[in-house]
């Protein structure tokens, strides 16, 4: 058996008065949203990176980078449930994935079934782990100028 884990991290800048978008879900209370060409979604966006890691096959800038122009705009989800497809073309399942978000708020373990669920949807079905933090105040994320996400993927090698 053939287990490949990968890593990715993402950080977007915090703008009030913006949709935020965080984990596959829509926070419409919140008072401000993640900057990006996207809806800004980091959780999904790590989760990209940890998964194109784990498979070798890159991450989000050389897969939906300038060359793929269909993608600029694409939802954290709609980009999840492309990652997902590659790896399955590649040869690869997912065993699980895990991600937690650093921010401030929205407070994510207020939502975490329904995040977990619409996440593990997205590639496919398997287990996806769903936590959050806060720095205590320190950093970008603590001055409420951002929110991070870290990621890690383990997959498994279905075909050879
Ligand atoms: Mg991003």
């Amino acid at each position: 058996m053939t287990l490949r884990i990968g890593t990715g991290v993402d950080v977007h800048p915090l703008v009030a008065g913006r949709a935020m978008y965080l984990a596959g879900l829509s926070w419409p209370n919140e008072l401000a949203g993640c900057e990006g060409h996207s809806d800004g979604d980091v959780a999904a966006h790590a989760m990209c990176d940890a998964l194109l890691s784990a498979a070798g096959l890159g991450d989000l800038g050389s897969v939906f980078g300038t060359g793929r122009p269909e993608w600029s705009g694409a939802s954290g989800v709609t980009l999840l449930q492309e990652v997902a497809r590659l790896l399955v073309v590649d040869g690869w399942t997912v065993v699980n994935v895990s991600v937690q978000v650093i921010a401030n708020s929205p407070k994510i373990g207020s939502r975490r079934e329904e995040a977990q669920q619409v996440l593990s949807q997205a590639i496919g079905g398997a287990p996806v782990s769903v936590a959050g933090t806060t720095t205590d105040g320190l950093g970008l994320t603590g001055r409420g100028e951002g929110v991070a996400a870290i990621a890690n993927a383990l997959i498994e090698r279905t075909t050879d």
